[in-house]
């Protein structure tokens, strides 16, 4: 049966955003759980090399999210396993259902990020994990000597593309205009890479291959609506991200994309909802910007629950 546990505060992601929410909220001396699905660090755990979060010349992902996780773990925060399914509010509880337990909290900071968007051609799910994958630093290396395609303009294909010139016989970078979206630094590293080549204003109309691995990807001019093969035997998808909000759509606060809408100080519209990192409105989502959030709303959250105190003449601390 599920047990229910009580928090002043509950993190919903244990990414950067969730993580550093944790390390001030928990400094504040309030008693709190960052919920994950999986293992803390988000996508920093899917990045190879950061070369933008202040401090480092370069540090690989994985390490700077083990670094998070120390920092956020030290005054008391507590990590715990578990996939949301749904809130509700209680008067000035929230109740949070996971898909083992169950809790109950002053306040939430759904910290939940996003995750990659499918392309939805044929093939494209057959193909998972057997050919087709959205994470270079996790499957690259079943590709050494192999000619892979990358499908995507944006910073991740053409970051994790360069990942993967390191172990790949060839990467093809397939893009449906002719100009990259990726900051102009990566660009640079990209064009005089000799093992990367581009294909423009090329969309993906097929993956095929036999019945348990990728052979070539069947691909559309989109100016002259010439249609033709390229071999290959990885294709690494990196079309965009979504939110993750899915069993949050009762409360309304996304916008029609599903992204969540906050104020400057990270609140929503449901007071004592804060929402932190790439799951909310924004203009750049990066560590950086992720890890800002999270400050403001750990010591939101604070100031939240101290008001509430005050109201009901109860201790906060
Ligand atoms: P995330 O890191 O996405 O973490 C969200 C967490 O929430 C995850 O651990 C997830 O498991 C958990 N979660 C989701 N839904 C639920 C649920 N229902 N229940 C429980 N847990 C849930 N930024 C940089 O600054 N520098 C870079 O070099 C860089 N490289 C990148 C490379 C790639 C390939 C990608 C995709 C992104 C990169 N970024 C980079 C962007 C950066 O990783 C993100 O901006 C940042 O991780 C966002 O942090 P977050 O905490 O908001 O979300
Ligand atoms: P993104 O910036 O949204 O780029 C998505 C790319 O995929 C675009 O080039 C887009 O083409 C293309 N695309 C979208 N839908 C498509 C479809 N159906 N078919 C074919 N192509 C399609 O996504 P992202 O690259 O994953 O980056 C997400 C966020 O993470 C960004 O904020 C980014 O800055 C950040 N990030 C940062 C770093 C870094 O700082 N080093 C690294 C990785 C990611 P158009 O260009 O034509 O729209």
């Amino acid at each position: 049966m599920a047990e229910t546990k009580q928090y002043d505060v509950v993190i919903i992601g244990a990414g950067p955003a969730g993580m550093t929410a944790a390390t001030y909220a928990s400094r504040a001396n309030l008693s709190v759980l960052m919920l994950d699905r999986g293992i803390y660090g988000g996508q920093m755990n899917n990045t190879a090399e950061v070369e933008n979060y202040p401090g480092f010349d370069s540090i690989l992902g994985p390490d700077l999210s083990e670094k998070m996780y120390a920092s956020s773990t030290r005054f008391g925060a507590e990590y715990g396993f578990g996939t949301v399914e749904s809130i509700e509010i209680d008067g000035q509880n929230k109740i949070i259902n996971t898909d083992m337990d169950r809790y109950i909290t002053k306040a939430i900071i759904i910290a939940t990020g996003s995750e990659h968007i499918h392309l939805g051609t044929d093939g494209e799910e057959h193909y998972q994990g057997r050919g087709v994958s959205y994470c270079a630093v996790c499957d690259g290396a079943f590709f050494r000597n192999e000619d892979v395609v990358v499908v995507g303009g944006g910073d991740s294909a053409i970051e994790e593309g360069l990942y993967l010139t390191n172990l790949a016989k060839s990467v093809t970078v397939l893009h449906r205009r002719d100009k990259l979206r990726a900051q102009q630094i990566i660009q640079n590293r990209a064009f005089s890479n000799e093992k990367m080549s581009f294909r423009w204003h090329t969309e993906v109309v097929s993956i095929n291959g036999d019945d348990d691995k990728v052979t070539s990807v069947s691909v559309i001019n989109n100016q002259t609506q010439e249609v033709s093969q390229i071999n290959a035997s990885g294709v690494f998808v990196y079309v965009g991200l979504k939110a993750n909000t899915q069993g949050f759509e009762n409360l309304n606060i996304t916008d029609d994309d599903g992204w969540i809408i906050t104020d400057d100080h990270m609140r929503t519209a449901i007071p004592g909802i804060f929402a932190v990192g790439d799951v909310r409105v924004k203009e750049l989502r990066q560590i950086t910007t992720a890890v800002g959030d999270g400050s403001i709303a750990g010591q939101g959250v604070y100031d939240y629950i101290s008001a509430l105190a005050a109201e009901t003449n109860e201790q906060v601390i």
